[in-house]
This record gives structure tokens, sequence and C-alpha cells, in this order.
């Protein structure tokens, strides 16, 4: 008597542990099956797509952005490179990387260490999506008002958290050599160190000011006035602003409508594996 309720206990834990299973299979086969779904379906007729990729290689371009530095990337007239920072931020990211799918279009997010720590997962689907992942520091403080002895440790503990979170590896050798200051306020010796290490400084051509506070159409306003103007150019945004996560649909119908074309941004070292793809 007692086996045979040892044996219906043993049975009935079997079953929940092979039902377990079969959920959890299940599961991975709708992400595997989402993901493949939504990959086969760009580029799609009617959205923006990404037009071109571009490696960008630190011994060429060690540094761009015309607001920080005499050169920048080399886009056509009506090409843009989108990039967002200080994510990942689980309230508004996701909205973001909503609205790059819905168009096809891949952009480059400059990630704060921290978050990425604390958000390993949405680190993940950020590049499972096809998006490039820069470094913005651990904290996001200014390299240029903190002492010069810690600002070394704020650009490798942030690379690291975000290497942590991808890939599984705390190192300081970014798997994607791109990084932006915090602010955009440079040193010459942080300068120097990342050049030294062959890591692409990114400023930015034109930003569209989204850590003011305004409405979406407001934000809308102000980027395409800017747009208008500069012609072509990388972009800086915020994805934890919740004002930019509402205006981006309508920014990306923006560029579709008036001929912009979007390129990626990818590290010189792996533009031939990527190459091709949608
Ligand atoms: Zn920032």
């Amino acid at each position: 008597m007692r086996n045979t309720w040892r044996n219906d206990k043993y049975a009935a834990a079997e079953r929940a542990r092979k039902f377990m299973n079969v959920l959890r299979a299940i599961l991975v086969a709708s992400m595997a099956w989402s993901v493949a779904a939504q990959a086969a379906e760009c580029p799609r007729k009617g959205s923006l797509g990404t037009s071109r990729i571009l490696s960008v290689d630190a011994a060429t371009t060690p540094r761009v952005g015309l607001m920080s530095f005499p050169q920048t990337l080399p886009l056509e007239d009506h090409e843009v490179v989108l990039t967002f920072d200080d994510g990942p931020w689980p309230p508004t990211t996701p909205r973001v990387l909503a609205a790059l799918a819905r168009e096809c279009v891949r952009a480059t997010f400059f990630l704060i260490g921290k978050p990425a720590s604390e958000h390993p997962e949405l680190v993940r689907r950020i590049a499972a999506e096809g998006h490039s992942i820069g470094h913005h520091t651990w904290l996001h403080r200014s390299l240029k008002q903190i002492p010069a002895s810690e600002t070394r440790e704020e650009i490798d503990r942030g690379i690291a958290a975000d290497e942590m979170a991808l890939h599984g590896v705390a190192t300081t050798t970014p798997s994607t050599p791109f990084f932006r200051f915090p602010g955009l306020e440079t040193t010459p010796a942080t300068l120097d160190l990342l050049q030294s290490r062959r890591i692409v400084v990114f400023g930015t051509d034109l930003w569209a000011n989204d850590w003011i506070p305004m409405t979406p159409s407001q934000q809308l306003k102000l980027i395409t006035d800017r747009l208008r103007i500069a012609r072509k150019g990388i972009i800086l945004f915020h994805d934890p602003q919740a004002q930019t996560a509402a205006m981006l649909p309508a920014f990306l119908r923006y560029l579709r409508d008036n001929h912009y074309r979007v390129v990626h941004v990818v590290p010189a070292a792996v533009a031939t594996h990527v190459n091709g793809a949608p």
C-alpha cells in the first residue's frame, strides 16, 4: 500500500515534470518562431527598411560626429544613422524596439552598464533583433568631471557589464568596439585611451534635445526641422525618454515619406557576416 502510494506520487511528479518540459519546449519553439517570423518579414513592402550596412573601423574613423569632431561617417545625402543612448530601460526600450521592427530598421544602442546588468534579457533582445550595441560607461558620470584616475574604471566596468549581459563573459574587450561619452564630454586622455584600444568614439551630427520635456509632436517637429537643414547624419535619441518612444513611429514614417535611408553601422570585423542580411 505504502509502495503504491509512493509509486502514484512518483508518477504524478513525473507527469508534472514531463508537462513542464513540453511547456518549456513550446515556449522556446514559439520564441524561435517569432524571431524567425520577424526576420522573414523584413524587408517588407511599404516599410522604411535598412538601406545599407556601413562597417566602421577605428583605424580609419576613430572619432565621428560633427558636434564634437571635425569628421563624421561617410554618409550620402538623405542617409541617417539612428542611435539611442542611456538604455536599457524596460518601460520604454521595448516600445522603441517595436517601432524599429515595424519599419524593419536597425539602430545602435549605447548602453549604460548598470541598467544593462539589471536587465540582461532586454540587452539580449536588442542584440537578437539585429541592432548594434555600443557602450556608454557604467554609471553615466561625466568623464570630464570625475577624477582622471576613475575614468578607466568607469569605461571598463560599463563595457564588462554590457558584455556580461550579452555573452555571459565580463570582458573589457567589447564585441562591438563603439563608445559614446556621457554628455559627449571628452578628455584628451580618455580619447587617447579609446583610440589605443581601437574603440570608435561616436559623437553625433544632430540630436533631438529629448532630455528636455516636450510633447511627442514638438519633439518630431524639432528633429525633422534639424534634419531638413542637415540633410543627413548620425542622430542621437534617448530610448528611456517616453516622449521619444511615443514620437518614433511618426519619425520613421517621416523618414520613409521623405525618402531618407537608414544606414546600419557595425564594427568592421563583423561586416562580412551581416552583409546581405535584411
Ligand atoms: Zn547618455
